[in-house]
């Protein structure tokens, strides 16, 4: 099997398994309780949480963990709105390319009254801050885009669209799921939402990161964890693996992007002729591939290739038969978006694994053209 699916969910690092282990088989402690047992589990977590903050990078703020980005993104997106809107401001804006998690929140709270605008991009997958500097007027209270597009891999000027925002006095949300332990975070999000299966972490735990004084409102009550925002028994293991996961990503990120560069260059010399890349190729995590071929049947493609695990898309997507709403939003007409494919790799994946996924790849699309023919 070669994994080339890095964007759907990344390889637990070794190092993360074995930080975890003893919180899952020992140390079972809840970590709220005041035994000796559950404060070591409390300190464990606070560590983590030091770990992460610091890989993040940003300052004046702290984060609550979450079962899952997803969690995070209805939480920061849906929580905002609800403890801001009695301030005059009732309007969100997102971009057409924003993972499901932020469209479908912003969809629902479009139906509880929000005045919601979805920004349309260019060919390239960028948003034209021109046209975001026409949008912002003093009813935007939100406004939500991703940092490194989840399909295509492009990114966004979060910097320059936070200090357009909050000239504004809009807040700022950030999904930096594919962004987070990969890229230099920007500065300038209040609220940024990150998951630790993308950074070699465990599944099932994520975080907001919220700036002080932009803290949503409460999400989950009970015990009162997470200050009193997201209650719920915290799992040791998860936060201590999400911790080892972002101080790992944290100290290799220059070490794995320079991996991550070396085989997109690898990937697209052993494609051969053909493909096209998928959005803009400076302005992207190069960890990302997504190409097109003019006639492939991608989803075929797909299955021919069982041993190798790569993607029409987003994995939410791919299961619903769609065409991804990305590649649409780019200006790809149905045909062109289902003959693309998105092959993700990283920190684990071997140049000579790679090279010889993509010499298959290109071969069976020239065998699919013969059929076809
Ligand atoms: N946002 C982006 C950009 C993603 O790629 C994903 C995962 O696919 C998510 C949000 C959701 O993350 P999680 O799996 O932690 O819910």
């Amino acid at each position: 099997m070669i994994y080339l699916d890095y964007q759907a969910t990344t390889p637990v690092a070794p190092e993360v398994a074995s930080a975890m282990q003893p919180w899952i088989e020992e140390r079972f402690a809840n970590p709220h309780s005041p035994s000796r047992w559950g404060h070591e589990a409390a300190a464990a977590i606070e560590f983590a949480r030091k770990q992460i903050e610091k890989a993040l990078g940003f300052k004046g703020g702290g984060i609550a963990f979450t079962g899952s980005a997803t969690e995070a993104i209805n939480w920061a997106l849906k929580g905002t709105v609800e403890k801001e809107r009695g301030n005059g401001r009732s309007r969100v804006i997102t971009l057409a390319t924003e993972h499901a998690a932020v469209l479908d929140s912003c969809e629902w709270l479009a139906e509880q009254g929000v005045d919601l605008t979805v920004l349309p991009v260019q060919s390239n997958g960028r948003l034209d801050l021109d046209l975001l500097a026409r949008e912002l007027d003093e009813r935007v209270l939100l406004v939500s885009v991703m940092m490194v597009n989840n399909e295509i891999g492009v990114t966004q000027s979060i910097s320059e669209i936070a200090d357009m925002a909050h000239r504004n006095g809009a807040i700022v949300f950030c999904d930096a799921v594919q962004a987070f332990g990969r890229l230099d975070l920007s500065t300038g999000p209040d609220l940024v939402a990150i998951s630790a299966h993308k950074i070699h972490g465990p599944k099932g735990i994520g975080a907001l990161w919220m700036k002080k004084g932009k803290e949503p409102a409460a999400l989950i009550h009970g015990g009162g964890q997470e200050q009193g925002l997201r209650s719920g028994t915290l799992s040791p293991e998860l936060c201590v693996g999400f911790g080892a996961a972002a101080n790992l990503a944290n100290e290799r990120a220059t070490r794995d992007l320079d991996h991550v560069q070396r085989l997109w260059t690898a990937a697209l010399d052993s494609l051969g002729p053909r493909w096209i890349v998928n959005g803009c190729t400076q302005c992207r995590y190069h960890g990302n591939l997504n190409i097109r071929r003019e006639g492939l049947d991608a989803a075929r493609l797909v299955a021919d290739l069982r041993d190798i695990a790569f993607s029409l898309g987003s994995a939410c997507a791919s299961g619903s038969g769609r065409p991804s709403h990305v590649l649409r939003a780019l200006g790809l007409d149905y045909r062109e978006a289902r003959s693309s494919i998105r092959l993700g790799f990283g920190r684990y994946t071997k140049h000579n694994e790679l090279v010889e996924a993509c010499e298959r790849i290109a071969a069976a699309a020239v065998e699919q053209e013969k059929l076809d023919a």
